[in-house]
């Protein structure tokens, strides 16, 4: 492995330079964290199942005309996507109570919420992503007034496609996190990824957690749980 182009090694991937300078290559890891870092396990096979999860989500979100960052699947582990300038934005959208949202607001978890809740929390690990609101995203230069308005609108898009991709395959979409890029013209861009670790996926029949809760809670392995999400997206969205 080249390890010279590496330009940052985060929790869950890292990414390398590539000799297109508007292009990155992502290596997923066999690694997953909790608690901002503070719990790490090795997991074999789950750097793959992430990495095929969310080609075939953004592939389906393009299809569905939302545009992304996702150009093609370079390996099992590994992707090439645009390379953005990432808005440090955890922007979080919830269908139904769970999480943080539970408990800061006392909603009890499960209950389905009115409408669409959007969040944003700052992605700065120093800080431990605290949320904030659009006049702090203003106040600290985050994000224009303008780019806030096109991220939520973006975010809703993503959720209302989302939620139908995932109904698909019999599953409850509860809440995800997205993160967006700037390219060097000043369009915004859907980055990162989607998949068990950002998102909470419920079985539809059983509301067993088909995502990452099951390694916070330790309530078993994820390898199979993430293994079902996949294998119910290739069934039905027929990719190779
Ligand atoms: P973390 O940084 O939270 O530990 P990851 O391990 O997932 O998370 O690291 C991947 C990093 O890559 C994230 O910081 C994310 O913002 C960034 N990123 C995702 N997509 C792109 C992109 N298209 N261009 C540049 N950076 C990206
Ligand atoms: N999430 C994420 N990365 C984070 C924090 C949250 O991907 O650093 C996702 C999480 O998987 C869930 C949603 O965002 O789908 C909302 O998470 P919540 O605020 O409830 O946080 P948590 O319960 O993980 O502390």
């Amino acid at each position: 492995m080249n390890e010279k182009n590496l330009l940052y090694e985060g929790k869950a991937k890292r990414l390398f330079k590539t000799d297109d300078p508007r292009k990155l290559r992502v290596e997923y890891l066999d690694q997953a964290t909790a608690l901002n870092g503070v719990r790490k396990d090795m997991i074999k096979g789950k750097a793959s199942l992430n990495n095929q999860i969310t080609a075939i989500v953004f592939e389906q979100l393009k299809q569905e005309g939302i545009q992304n960052h996702f150009i093609e699947i370079l390996s099992k582990h590994e992707q090439l996507v645009e390379a953005l300038e990432i808005i440090p934005l955890e922007v979080v959208v919830r269908n139904v109570s769970a999480g943080s949202f539970a408990k800061r607001l006392a909603v009890p978890e499960g209950q389905q919420l009115e409408f669409p809740i959007l969040e944003f929390y700052y992605k700065e690990d120093r800080l431990d992503d605290p949320i904030i609101n659009e006049d702090h995203i203003k106040l600290l230069k985050i994000a224009t007034e303008q780019e806030i308005r096109m991220i939520k609108d973006e975010a809703r898009k993503v959720n209302e496609a989302l939620i139908e991709l995932f109904n698909k395959i019999e599953i409850r979409l509860i809440d995800f996190k997205i993160e967006f890029g700037r390219r060097p013209d000043g369009t915004i861009l859907l980055a990162d990824e989607v998949t068990p670790d950002t998102c909470r996926l419920w079985d539809e029949k059983s509301n067993d957690y088909l995502d990452k809760d099951v390694y916070r809670k330790n309530l078993g392995e994820i390898v199979p749980v993430y293994q079902e999400v996949l294998d119910r997206l290739e069934k039905n969205f027929n990719q190779k």
